[in-house]
């Protein structure tokens, strides 16, 4: 079969590894105590890429994301042979978007040389803030001057397409210091910027002193943040598509826009999750256990953290959390062919003192969330999920 002609998917591999831990962070990543790690990590990986290889037969992989974790913390033989053994063993789409998530001070120009002739055509460069305090608050290893060598070694490198990673809410910020950060990253002239919110999560350092312990900014200022960051950014041409992701035309990210489409992809590696053949699944979050799976049985039951068929209901609830996520929010029309209800009769009520107060808006097809609404999105979601009662409404077609 031609690649054109088959499902398109996303494609996942979690690294694990870092060369230290940030306070905030709790992704599944560690910093390991020996490099013989690294040699044995690629290897399983490789397995489960040539597990998969006959399932994802029928697929053509139009993203790739190499995330972690730190993946350019791998030594380089082995980020390259990772990145070989993916087009070994799935056939990528023409054009598919190949993305490495890299810290800056992790990467040269000649790794990222071999990197663009490997296939890799995107990098995604975790910066968080340019101001020196803020970095050091997060205990981020890098410095701006750094990040700023790798940016353009990695445009020496003809990588065409670099997202950077910024984030508000870091202990000491204030509006003016975030938005000299955008201005420092706009000038550069990424293709992409994601702008998260720091949250603190308890099983991270911050979690242990404690958010009332930290020099956060409270939730006023970190509102005026967001909507400040936010309107600099479609002021310097990159146009919001997500609750904190910003790109320039044509250059959204088409990996993270399988998730809240509800497309299918496919995670290998710890902790990494899946969607694929109508089921999410997960592996398990211990690079032990993980290993010993893949070595000794390579046995999905080893390493599966839980798995769940999703149809119907379930499907509706997550396409609506998913979905209101980005700028374009729920297309009324395909939600009533895809799912047989009226997304207004069913959530009408409960919408109207949204789109009233600004919170959301109604265009022609459409209903979404403002700028206003995204910074509480977990809150209205909530709401809204919470409300309707699908068995008082009739579907007007079958599922
Ligand atoms: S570099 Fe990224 S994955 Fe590693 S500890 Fe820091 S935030 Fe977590």
């Amino acid at each position: 079969m031609n690649t054109a002609d088959k499902r398109r998917l996303g494609l996942y591999l979690h690294i694990p590894f870092c060369i230290s831990k940030c306070a905030y962070c709790d992704f599944y990543s560690y910093v390991p105590k020996n490099d013989n790690i690294y040699e044995r990590y690629t290897n399983a990986l490789i397995s489960h890429m040539e597990y998969y290889k006959s399932s994802a037969a029928g697929c053509a992989p139009d993203s790739v994301y190499i995330g972690g974790g730190t993946p350019t913390s791998l030594p380089s033989e082995h980020l390259l042979k990772i990145v070989r053994a993916v087009k070994k063993n799935f056939s990528l789409a023409k054009n598919a978007e190949f993305t490495i998530e890299a810290n800056p001070a992790t990467v040269d120009v000649s790794l990222l040389r071999k990197l663009r002739w490997a296939g890799v055509n995107r990098i995604s460069f975790g910066l968080q803030s340019a101001d020196q305090r803020e970095l050091k608050a997060l205990s981020r290893v890098h410095s701006k001057a750094e990040f700023e060598e790798s940016y353009y070694a990695a445009r020496r490198a003809k990588i065409e397409n670099i997202s950077v990673d910024l984030m508000f809410g870091i202990p000491h910020q204030t509006t003016e210091s975030l938005l000299r950060s955008i201005d420092y990253v706009t000038r550069l002239e990424p293709e992409h910027i994601s702008l998260y919110n720091l949250k603190i999560e308890p099983n991270t350092q911050f979690g242990k002193i404690g958010a009332a312990n930290l020099p956060l900014p409270d939730e006023d200022e970190e509102f005026r943040m967001y909507m400040h960051a936010c309107h600099m950014l479609e002021e310097r041409g990159y146009k919001q598509y997500e609750i904190s992701n910003f790109a320039k035309p044509g250059k959204m990210s088409k990996h993270n826009l399988k998730y809240w489409n509800c497309e299918e992809y496919l995670g290998l590696g710890p902790s990494a999750h899946s969607y694929f053949n109508g089921t999410r699944f997960s592996f398990i979050p211990s690079i032990n256990q993980y290993l010993k799976g893949i070595e000794n049985m390579g046995s999905e039951v080893i390493i599966s953290d839980g798995s769940e068929q999703i149809g119907g209901r379930a499907m509706m609830g997550e396409y609506i959390m998913l979905r209101l996520r980005l700028s374009d929010g729920i297309p009324l029309g395909e939600f009533r062919r895809r799912f047989g209800y009226d997304f207004e009769e069913m959530y009408g009520d409960k919408l109207t003192p949204y789109i009233k107060n600004g919170y959301m808006t109604r265009g022609r097809d459409n209903i979404a969330l403002t700028p206003r609404g995204m910074f509480v999105s977990n809150f209205i979601l909530s709401d809204i999920l919470s409300f309707a009662d699908l068995n008082a409404i009739s579907p007007a077609a079958e599922f």
